[in-house]
């Protein structure tokens, strides 16, 4: 069977390529049984310095860091593209300009199954450049006509610090998964009907059976998922 190879720019961060992986090559076997495994190359970078350009504003130079690693995927083989972070679509623009592959926007596949659910009125949470600019917000509204809630600034502020100062580190404590549980009440009373984990390391700490009354929309599975998939349909 003639299947596509993936390339994965990751290490954004470390903790939460590691569940892309696995759920790329479930996917695959689950498709194609047997010993069947995802066709992927796999760059990843040192998050130390992207979260510094991040952090400093510098993002033309983290998205040419992205960038290279791109073409360097594409040296190496790579049909598609998977930026293995949300935060980081804030460069596609930069990333897709340096490749001739295409790149499978996170986005996407997770509006696609917002709308498939029936549901449009979701709350969003991620990193602060996440919530509060227009790179994933308006993705979100103009392409799929979703109404995307975001918390509380106070809210945000806590939603963030825990992403970089725990969950990139693999630091799981129960008092954050209480916060972010009280974040998702407080969205759930302004009218969400699901919520987007819109970072990738959100499903480390908060997963479905901690929410049993509303919909948990994991960025991380769905885009995996989705990778997985286009890459058996050449
Ligand atoms: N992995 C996170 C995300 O999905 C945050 C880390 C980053 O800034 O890339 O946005």
């Amino acid at each position: 069977m003639r299947v596509r190879t993936l390339g994965l720019i990751g290490g954004m961060s470390w903790e939460s390529t590691i569940p892309y992986y696995r759920q790329i090559n479930e996917t695959v076997k689950a498709r194609l049984g047997g010993l069947h495994s995802a066709h992927l190359v796999l760059y990843s970078v040192d998050f130390q310095e992207i979260e510094r350009l991040q952090h400093a504003g510098q993002w033309d130079a983290a998205g040419e860091r992205l960038a290279q690693a791109a073409y360097r995927l594409q040296g190496a083989g790579a049909q598609g593209l998977v930026l293995c972070t949300n935060t980081m679509h804030k460069v596609a623009p930069q990333i897709e300009a340096a490749v001739g592959i295409p790149l499978l926007h996170i986005a996407d596949p997770t509006a696609a199954a917002i709308r498939a659910a029936g549901l449009s009125r979701v709350g969003l949470l991620g990193t602060r450049f996440t919530m509060e600019e227009d790179f994933y917000r308006a993705r979100l509204a103009e392409r799929h006509g979703l109404d995307v809630l975001i918390p509380t600034p106070e809210d945000r502020d806590t939603v963030h610090r825990i992403i970089y100062d725990e969950l990139c580190l693999g630091d799981i404590r129960p008092a954050s998964r209480e916060a972010y549980l009280a974040v998702i009440g407080r969205l759930r009373a302004a009218g969400a009907e699901c919520i987007i984990l819109g970072c990738t390391e959100i499903s480390l700490l908060v997963a479905p059976h901690h929410v049993p009354d509303l919909p948990l929309f994991d960025t991380t599975q769905l885009h995996a998922v989705h990778a997985a998939e286009w890459s058996l349909r050449p």
